[in-house]
C-alpha cells in the first residue's frame, strides 16, 4: 500500500444531510409532543428502531449479528477477515423524556461512516462493525450500559437476562419477544468476536464545549462512579396527636442528609459530582409523619481516591444523622464504576482527525457513562464528544446542530481509517 493509491484521509467527507435524515427519521419512532423521544429499551419502539438501522446496515452491504444480549453488530468486511474489527456505534434506547441525539447519534454517525465508504469505493483493511448495545439509559432495566457490560464481563448473561422492569417482564423475555434475542455470543469470556479498537461519537450531554466554543472534544477518559440507594427510618405516626418533640421523622432526618450528599460533592471540586435525583416517602400521606425515606445518591469524581473520600463522608453523615435524629439510617452501595481512562493512541486520532479537518477540539472527561466505559475493559476505545444546546440531554429539549455532528462524524471517520486502513485501490 502506498499514499498514492488512495485519497488523502483530510479530503473525505461524510454526507451530513443524510446523516440528519436518518436522525430524524429514527427520531419518528417514539416521538413525543415536546420534540424528544421515549424509546424504552426492548419495547416494541426499540424493535422498530432496531430494524430500522438493521434495514438499513444491510442496504448498506452490511453483515448483521445479534448476540444474546441483543447487542447487533453490523459488519463490513475488510480485505483481511481475520483481523478484529474496527468498531463504532452506542445505542438507541432513550429515557422515558429523552433525546433524539443521545446514542442515536454514535450509532447513525457509524451507519454514515459505512455509508461514505461505500460511495467513494474504498475498502479497508480491518473489517468495520456498527454496534447498537442494549439498554444503555437502564431506565427500564438494571443495570445501565447492559449489552456493553455483558460483552466486557462487568456481569453476567444470566444475570442481565434475569432482570425484571416493573412490571415483571424479564429482559429475556422482552428480548425474545421482539425477536432480538440473538445466537451469537454476547461476552468476549464466552468467545464474543474481540474488537480491535472501538470509536463512540456521542454528544457531550455537558456545558463544557459549547461553552468553550469547541466542536469536536477528545474524550481522555470518564469519572468514576459511586450509586447508594439509602433508607432512612423512623416512624408513622398521625400528625395531629403526635407532639414535634415525639416524633420519629424519616423525612426530617433524611433532608439533613441530603444536604450533606451536596455539601461532599461540593468539598470535591472541580471533578466531584453529587446528586439526589430519587426520593420515595412512605406512607406519603399528607397527615402522615413519613416513617420510611428512601433516596438515591449518585456520586462521581476522577480518581478513586476521591470516590473513596465521598464514600466515607457520606457513611459518616449518615451515623450523624441517626445519631441526631431517632432514625436508622442505612447505606447501600448499589453501582461502582472505576475512573476509565481511555487509550491514549486512541484519543491522539481523535485529536488528529480534528486537526487534518481545521475544527477547533479539546481534550475533555466524561461524566456521564457510556458503552465505550465497559468496551475499554477489552478494547482499545476513546470517544468523540460533540456539543449539545446548552449542555442539556436527558430532556425531549436536547438538541445539537447539524454542522457540529457532521464534524463529529467526519472526526470518526477520520479516526476509524486511520486504525483499520485504506486499502489500496483495487
Ligand atoms: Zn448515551
Amino acid at each position: 500500500m502506498n499514499d498514492l493509491s488512495r485519497p488523502a484521509l483530510g479530503r473525505l467527507a461524510i454526507n451530513g444531510q443524510r446523516l440528519w435524515d436518518s436522525l430524524m427519521t429514527l427520531a419518528k419512532i417514539g416521538a413525543t409532543d415536546k420534540g424528544g423521544v421515549c424509546r424504552l429499551a426492548l419495547t416494541d419502539l426499540d424493535r422498530q428502531g432496531r430494524e430500522l438501522f438493521v434495514g438499513w446496515a444491510r442496504e448498506a452491504g452490511c453483515t448483521v449479528r445479534v448476540d444474546r444480549i441483543g447487542n447487533i453488530f453490523a459488519r463490513r468486511e475488510g480485505i483481511d477477515p481475520s483481523r478484529p474489527a474496527v468498531a463504532t456505534g452506542s445505542h438507541i434506547d432513550t429515557q422515558p423524556t429523552g433525546g433524539k441525539f443521545d446514542g442515536n447519534f454514535g450509532v447513525l454517525a457509524g451507519l454514515e461512516v459505512v455509508r461514505t465508504l461505500n460511495d467513494l469505493g474504498l475498502r479497508t483493511v480491518s473489517p468495520i462493525e456498527v454496534c447498537v448495545w442494549t439498554n444503555e439509559e437502564g431506565s427500564r432495566f438494571v443495570p445501565v450500559m447492559m449489552g456493553s457490560g455483558v460483552w466486557a464481563g462487568a456481569f453476567s448473561l444470566g444475570h442481565a437476562l434475569a432482570a425484571r422492569d416493573r412490571d415483571g417482564i424479564s429482559v429475556g423475555d422482552a428480548l425474545a419477544s421482539i425477536g432480538f434475542a440473538g445466537s451469537s455470543p454476547a461476552a468476549v469470556a464466552d468467545g464474543a468476536p474481540r474488537l480491535g479498537a472501538y470509536l463512540e461519537a456521542h454528544i457531550e450531554q455537558g456545558p463544557i464545549l459549547e461553552d468553550a466554543e469547541v466542536t469536536i472534544g477528545a474524550v481522555t477518559g470518564a469519572l468514576g462512579q459511586r450509586w447508594y440507594d439509602v433508607a432512612v427510618t423512623g416512624m408513622e405516626a398521625h400528625a395531629g396527636p403526635t407532639p414535634m418533640r415525639l416524633r420519629k421523622d424519616a423525612l426530617f432526618a433524611a433532608t439533613h442528609l441530603m444536604q450533606d450528599v451536596i455539601a461532599i460533592a461540593l468539598r470535591e471540586q472541580p471533578h466531584g459530582r453529587g446528586t439526589v435525583g430519587s426520593v420515595d416517602v412512605f406512607p406519603n400521606s399528607r397527615n402522615v409523619i413519613p416513617g420510611r425515606v428512601r433516596f438515591s445518591v449518585d456520586f462521581r469524581h476522577a480518581t478513586d481516591e476521591g470516590l473513596a473520600r465521598m464514600d466515607s463522608a457520606l457513611r459518616a453523615a449518615a451515623d450523624a444523622v441517626a445519631r441526631r435524629f431517632p432514625v436508622q439510617a442505612v447505606v447501600e452501595q448499589v453501582v461502582y464504576f472505576e475512573p476509565v481512562a481511555f487509550a491514549p493512541p486512541l484519543v491522539d486520532a481523535v485529536r488528529a482527525g480534528a486537526q487534518r479537518l481545521g475544527l477547533s477540539c479539546m481534550d475533555i472527561v466524561s461524566g456521564a457513562g457510556h458503552d465505550a466505559v465497559y468496551v475499554a475493559r477489552h478494547a482499545p476505545t476513546a470517544m468523540i464528544f460533540v456539543p449539545c444546546k446548552d449542555g442539556i440531554s436527558h430532556n425531549e429539549i436536547e438538541d445539537a446542530r447539524p454542522e457540529d455532528l457532521s464534524a463529529g462524524a467526519n472526526v470518526l471517520l477520520q479516526a476509524m481509517l486511520e486504525q483499520a486502513a485504506l486499502a489500496p485501490a483495487a
